[in-house]
């Protein structure tokens, strides 16, 4: 070997026979020359591929692309490289991969564009296959996270109708004791670091087993209901309405002394024998207030609450009693 060019021949080989497919354009755009490979692909001659002959294979729907990327290009003598499907031999049309570059004549001066194309249909059938794949994967992803949002959805709606559940009397809709006895707690903690009056009312149906006894205890119940209806629209939504035992409720009052409870407790009994209650003519109650004092605990302030109220059934019932 004398040097390490390649002769004439042996490029004549190479640019026919190596796996890739060749042409060339003259300054105006034209082909003007395909190599063996291009034409074996195509299955056509050279005089048909020359000129624009070529674009006829190009896909119909690839076409339009195709030619402003070579014409844009080709005015800014910049290389290209653009993908499009051309019509095979067999009638099939294949992926091509196609980079044009400008090149120069002998004179120094463009002399035209030489591109190589290689079949990528493999290749750009495995991307749109992925993307296909990707975008499927990317509905199903909405789909299950849609689905999640609406489960954790109906998950916090019964988890807040649980919590509502278990501090609410069924019967009565009002607080239940132990609601009653967790917010006694705070609000008497409140009242000692603060020093704020906190009141109690608690009331009882004067000869509930009567009316039980004489309409039935659904009737019973229904005058629960009513009765916890009544009280609840007639306080403040500050104070805290619980059904403590079977016919015996309790008002939490914060901010209140034991007169203004007295007064609220008043208000109340009056309400209830001036109420009608369904099928059952007069229902009244009896009332007892206390005031929650420092040196109070919890079982001192409820047991003065009790005798409250016990003094006032003795007492002879419908009417209230203050300690
Ligand atoms: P007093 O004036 O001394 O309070 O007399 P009372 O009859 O109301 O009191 P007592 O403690 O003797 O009876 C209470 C009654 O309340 C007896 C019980 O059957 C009734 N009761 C308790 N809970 C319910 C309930 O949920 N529904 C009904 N219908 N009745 C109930
Ligand atoms: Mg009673
Ligand atoms: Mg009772």
């Amino acid at each position: 070997m004398e040097n390490n060019f390649l002769s004439f021949e042996e490029y004549m080989i190479l640019v026919e026979q190596a796996p890739i497919m060749i042409w060339r354009s003259d300054t105006t755009t034209a082909c003007d020359y395909f190599n063996e490979r291009w034409l074996v692909f195509t299955g056509r001659t050279m005089e048909q591929e020359m000129k624009n002959g070529w674009a006829e294979g190009v896909h119909p729907d690839d076409l339009d692309r195709c030619l402003k990327i070579y014409l844009d290009t080709f005015q800014k003598r910049e290389i290209f490289e653009m993908e499009y499907r051309l019509r095979r031999h067999d009638g099939r049309y294949r992926w091509i991969f196609d980079r044009g570059v400008p090149f120069k004549g002998s004179d120094g001066k463009f002399a035209g564009y030489i591109g190589s194309c290689i079949d990528v249909t493999e290749k750009v059938e495995a991307r749109e296959y992925l993307q296909k794949i990707h975008r499927k994967l990317e509905l199903l992803v909405n789909e299950r996270t849609a689905e999640l949002q609406q489960k954790q959805k109906e998950l916090e709606e019964l988890n807040k109708a649980l919590e509502k559940q278990a501090i609410t009397d069924a019967l009565t809709e009002v607080y239940n004791r132990q609601k009653f006895h967790e917010m006694l707690t705070q609000e008497a903690k409140e009242s000692r670091r603060y020093n704020t009056n906190l009141s109690l009312i608690m009331f009882d149906i004067d000869h509930f087993k009567l009316v039980n006894d004489t309409h039935g205890h659904q009737a019973g119940d229904a005058v629960l209901k009513e009765m916890a209806k009544l009280i609840g629209e007639n306080i403040r939504d500050a104070d805290l309405l619980a059904r403590y035992g079977g016919e015996e409720f309790m008002i939490l009052t914060s901010h209140t002394d034991r007169e203004s409870a007295f007064a609220l407790a008043e208000k109340l009994r009056e309400k209830v024998r001036t109420a009608k209650f369904d099928g059952v003519l007069h229902i009244t109650c009896s009332f007892g207030v206390t005031q929650f004092h420092d040196r109070d605990t919890i079982d001192s302030f409820l047991k003065r609450i009790d005798d409250a109220l016990y003094k006032a059934k003795n007492n002879g019932r419908d009417r209230v009693e203050m300690f």
